[in-house]
């Protein structure tokens, strides 16, 4: 049975070639979207859980198609990561976010810091530095607004050269998170070699924290070891108000999630804005 398993990999060879050609359109089509610019920046707000109020907005991009509609990260984002497109895709993405950021601040709205995703393929640009350095310049936001988001399998591919470029943009005043914090497999011991601000803990951990008592400890857990490193941490995915109530007696310090609002337009997040305390 298992010599024949084995021959039957020619069977999906056909299924192969066309999941290629598909990949190969969509390479295409995302060159396309780039001339074209098609895409458009939501912003998810999170919220400071004591307060209620909100302290900043992750950026997340999506792919408005002239036919197909709204078309979400998780459809083109592998692929744009394998090409190549995603260091335009995720430099168009820096630019929007802080562009917008500053508008914001210039309308008079009480100062937020926006997080941007920052893919590995970016990361292992030589001139990433000087590039953010720019288009900090260009926009005119403030560093200290500005935050970067990178997963643990990125922090940890190379301690030696991720921590030079965190700790150039750490001293220019960007702070640094990790994003879908336990979800890496990989030692803990990075965190005290790397400049991080906060750890986001991945959905998957808060989805039964009410329901699933390992849960439930990995993630207080994690909360306690943030705070000792003097890190602040934010729930991802948040979604009910008994999610929220044990993150708040655990001492959590941000939360993102649909409970509160799910990603947005910059003009639907600006209603919300205006409104000082929310929770
Ligand atoms: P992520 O960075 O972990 O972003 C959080 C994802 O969780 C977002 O999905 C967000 O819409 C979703 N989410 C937020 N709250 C909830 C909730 O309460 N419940 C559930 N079920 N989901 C929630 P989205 O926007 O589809 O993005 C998916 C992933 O695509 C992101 O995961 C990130 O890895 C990637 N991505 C998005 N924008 C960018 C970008 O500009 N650059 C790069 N490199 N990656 C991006
Ligand atoms: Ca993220
Ligand atoms: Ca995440
Ligand atoms: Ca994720």
């Amino acid at each position: 049975a298992k010599e024949a398993g084995r021959n039957n990999f020619q069977f999906y060879t056909p299924a192969m070639n066309a999941k290629t050609l598909k990949r190969l359109e969509l390479e295409n089509n995302l060159r396309r979207a780039l001339e074209r610019d098609e895409f458009v920046v939501y912003y998810q707000p999170q919220v400071e859980i004591q307060s209620g109020k909100i302290i900043g907005m992750e950026a997340l991009v999506r792919w408005q198609h002239p036919h197909l509609g709204m078309i979400f990260p998780g459809e083109f984002i592998p692929v744009a990561e394998d090409t190549g497109l995603i260091v335009s895709i995720g430099e168009r993405v820096l630019r929007s976010a802080c562009a917008q950021n500053k508008s914001w601040q210039d309308a008079g709205f009480p100062p937020l810091r926006v997080s941007v995703n920052l893919s590995a393929r970016q990361f292992q640009q030589q001139n990433l530095v000087k590039h953010v350095a720019q288009i900090l310049r260009e926009t005119g936001l403030d560093p200290r607004w500005l935050e970067l988001e990178i997963t643990e399998s990125l922090a940890m591919k190379d301690v030696e050269f991720t921590g030079k470029n965190l700790f150039e943009l750490r001293k220019m005043g960007i702070t640094i998170a990790i994003d879908d914090f336990g979800t890496g497999y990989s030692s803990l011991s990075y965190l005290k070699r790397l400049p991080i601000d906060t750890i986001k803990i991945d959905r998957s951990f808060i989805r039964d924290i009410t329901s699933d008592p390992d849960n439930a400890s990995i993630v207080s857990t994690i909360i306690v070891l943030a705070h000792n490193l003097k890190m602040k941490v934010i729930a991802e995915g948040v979604e009910t108000e008994e999610q929220l109530s044990f993150l708040r007696q655990q001492q959590c310090d941000g939360m993102q999630g649909y409970l509160f609002s799910g990603p947005l337009l910059a003009k639907d997040l600006e209603g919300l804005l205006a409104v000082a305390k929310v929770l």
